[in-house]
């Protein structure tokens, strides 16, 4: 089973975030299992779009680490999971690199998910500046590391997101990942998970996917799917999907 979720930040504007959830829904998907992760406000008219349509889900594009109370502007996991949300995206380099989420931030994040019973989609990757600088290996073993060590998984699911952060398009063109480093790297990825866990974790791939290059990622065998941007916000790459 291949995942393509589809991370739809803040491109659209509720009415489009309706009216391309309407599309997506009159789609089949027969192989790729998909997941919209729309913005807050749509959420939940995109969450009832999409119940008519059991084959696909909903996630939260962020969460807050604390369930409830005076956090003025936050929603929490338990609150999305009211709402049906399946999946939460924890660690995006935006909310790293914008926000200035902390390794520890996203770790709290993570184990609010678990309380919540939502599986997060955790996102991890070099900076540009770690892939000249070729600090690449360094930065994955340490979100790695604060991200499992000492986690308890027995009853959890976690996904990783592997998005090199100067392979995210940001509404702009970007170079992606080639697929054969993409399938080196997400090696990497599995052999130092494996020091924390025997459990499975899907690793998928994100940065600059689309409708022309989908299908080189999702044939890799270490690839268990995309986390895709700008391109999910088209109408034409989920046509494209479907047909997969
Ligand atoms: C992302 O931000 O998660 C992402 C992969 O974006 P894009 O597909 O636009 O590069």
């Amino acid at each position: 089973m291949k995942y393509i979720f589809g991370n739809w930040k803040m491109y659209l504007s509720v009415e489009d975030s309706l009216s391309l959830a309407k599309e997506i829904a009159s789609l089949q998907f027969s192989e790729p299992k998909v997941c919209i992760f729309p913005n807050a406000l749509a959420f939940c008219a995109v969450q009832d779009i999409f119940a008519i349509n059991q084959n696909i889900d909903v996630g939260a594009q962020n969460i807050a680490w604390t369930p409830r109370g005076a956090y003025t502007g936050a929603l929490s996991a338990e609150i999305y999971k009211q709402s049906n949300a399946k999946y939460a995206i924890v660690g995006h380099s935006e909310r790293r690199y914008i926000f200035g989420e902390t390794n520890i931030d996203v770790r709290k994040k993570i184990e609010a998910c678990f309380a919540a019973n939502i599986i997060p989609v955790v996102c991890i990757g070099e900076t540009r500046e770690d892939k000249e600088l070729n600090t690449r290996a360094i930065r994955l073993k340490e979100q790695i590391k604060s991200i499992f060590e000492n986690l308890d998984l027995s009853t959890a699911e976690l996904f990783i997101a592997y998005e090199p952060v100067w392979a995210i398009s940001r509404g702009n063109s970007a170079d992606p990942c080639k697929p054969e480093d993409v399938e080196d790297v997400h090696g990497f990825i599995r052999q130092e998970i494996s020091q924390y866990t025997d459990k499975t974790v899907p690793v998928l791939y994100g940065g600059s996917v689309n409708a022309e290059n989908v299908v080189s990622y999702t044939v890799l065998p270490s690839v268990d799917g995309v986390l895709c941007g700008n391109a999910s916000t088209k109408k034409e790459f989920w046509e494209f999907v479907s047909k997969l």
